[in-house]
């Protein structure tokens, strides 16, 4: 590749002979020409500005000059395409402004595929618009912002380009895995954060994780801490995250963050407690997600019993006004209920659960039971239950029965609901059993999970 960079300071451009551009320039990786555009002026003085056609501050850059320098350039690279036996080449005149297009890893990446690239540096209130104008007949034109702020002139922004550019050919940084996990590559993500040696530093201590050895839990942290810097810096990139970039795992940590995994990208996600104005919303959305979670052989006048009676807005303004008893959880994306969680708290603090195998496995009490975790089915696999689930088991960490903390919390699920089970296994409950479930006078065998609460501020 070749580049060429125009301006009145060609000294700002030395700083592009050292490191690594300047090795890849040594090596013939790239060939970097820097030209003092006053070289094609005519006047004695130099003179490369002039005053604003209509008036106003400051001077533009004359396109006469310009237009000399451009052309001596750009048949620079003619002669460079030729060597190389590029044919024709691609050549792409990039000119800095704060007006232009953002400068991003995507146009970095498309730019170091050109066999040419010739940077023109403005210097006052820019060049005159007709260079660009006319160039564009003749090569790619791309004018490029290297950021929302304004500096004196087109040198900085021209290194800037040189180097993100550079250090994608082919030998010039030298382990191009170094540049697979980075920031702003094909993950989506900004990096993790990194560390070295040694392990303790003015009393900072390296994450224990990655002393561990451990290859997949490295890797999972990394992850997760791409994901979280991500979600807390740049938004707007964790919103543009496509279903095909989201890893295995990265369901559960995007839900932590408070953000669930829609086909549309990441959307926030809001867990609250339910309101007694949420009553009906909620039986709505308990009529459509119970059906899902019984046996397909369940006789349907049988679930639409159970609904009618357990599952109504009446039951539900009985459960949110009994707030001792009753702990109704709601997540909220884009303004609708997506799911719920009903934990039932006991009455007295030795209250046993009334599930025999609990009782069995678990001999602290209270013991509470977590007797709904519902999600839409169209936002299965979005992370909204683990988000239900942590939300709720923080929420029992925090609740007391009669002055003693709940020690526990247990579920029963319908034994043969596999991918319920597999989620429960997967978020730490313990199978501790099994117990007899009725809906609409049919019995059926529930598979039941423990989980010890941990007392939130312990
Ligand atoms: N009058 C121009 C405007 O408001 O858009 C600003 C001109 S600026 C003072 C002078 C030169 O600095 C520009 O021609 C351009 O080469 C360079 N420059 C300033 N800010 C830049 C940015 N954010 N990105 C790229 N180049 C920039």
């Amino acid at each position: 590749m070749r580049i060429d960079v125009v301006t009145i300071f060609p000294a700002y451009l030395d700083a592009l002979r050292l490191s690594l551009v300047g090795r890849a320039i040594e090596s013939g990786v790239l060939a970097l020409g820097v030209h003092d555009l006053r070289g094609w002026t005519t006047d004695r003085h130099h003179t490369v500005d002039d005053a604003p056609l209509g008036g106003g501050a400051g001077m533009v850059m004359r396109p006469d000059v310009w237009g000399r320098a451009l052309e001596d350039v750009l048949a620079l690279g003619i002669d460079h395409c030729v060597r190389e036996g590029a044919g024709e080449g691609r050549t792409v005149l990039a000119i800095p402004t704060p007006s232009g297009v953002p400068l991003d890893q995507r146009r970095v990446e498309d730019l170091a595929a050109a066999d040419h690239l010739v940077i023109a540096c403005g210097r006052y209130e820019g060049i005159d618009a007709r260079v660009a104008e006319h160039y564009a007949g003749r090569v790619e034109v791309l004018e490029y912002s290297i950021g929302d702020y304004v500096l004196n002139g087109g040198e900085a922004a021209a290194l800037v380009l040189v180097e993100a550019v550079a250090r994608l050919l082919p030998g010039v940084v030298g382990n191009p895995e170094s540049l697979a996990e980075e920031s702003h590559g094909a993950a989506g993500l900004l990096e993790y954060p990194v560390y070295t040696r040694p392990a303790r530093w003015r009393g900072h201590d390296v994450p224990e994780v990655l002393l561990s050895g451990h290859h997949a839990n490295i890797a999972r942290w990394r992850r997760d801490r791409a994901l979280e810097r991500t979600a807390r810096r740049r938004p707007d990139m964790v919103a543009a995250l496509t279903a095909d970039q989201l890893e295995p795992g990265d369901r559960g940590a995007l839900a932590r963050l408070g953000l669930a995994a829609t086909p549309a990208g990441p959307r926030p996600l809001h867990v609250r407690p339910a309101l007694s104005s949420d009553a009906a919303a909620l039986a709505e959305l308990a009529a459509e997600t119970f059906p899902l979670a019984c046996p397909p052989n369940m006789p349907a006048e049988d679930v639409a019993a159970f609904v009618a009676v357990n599952l109504s807005p009446e039951r539900f303004r009985e459960y949110l006004a009994d707030d001792d008893r009753y702990l109704v959880l709601v997540a909220e994306l884009g303004g609708i209920l997506a799911g719920y969680t009903l934990a039932v708290l006991p009455r007295a603090a030795d209250e046993p659960p009334h599930a025999p195998d609990v009782a069995a496995v678990v001999s602290a009490r209270p013991v509470a039971e977590l007797s709904k975790i519902y999600v839409r089915a169209t936002a299965h696999g979005s992370g909204i239950s683990q988000a239900l689930m942590d939300a709720t088991l923080a929420a029992l960490s925090g609740r007391t029965v009669q002055g003693r903390p709940l020690a526990a919390v247990w579920l029963g699920t319908n034994a043969r609901n596999r991918r319920a089970r597999a989620f429960y296994a997967r978020s730490g409950w313990e199978h501790a059993g099994s117990r007899r479930f009725t809906v609409g006078g049919r019995v059926e065998d529930d598979a039941v999970y423990v989980r010890p609460l941990v007392e939130s501020g312990s």
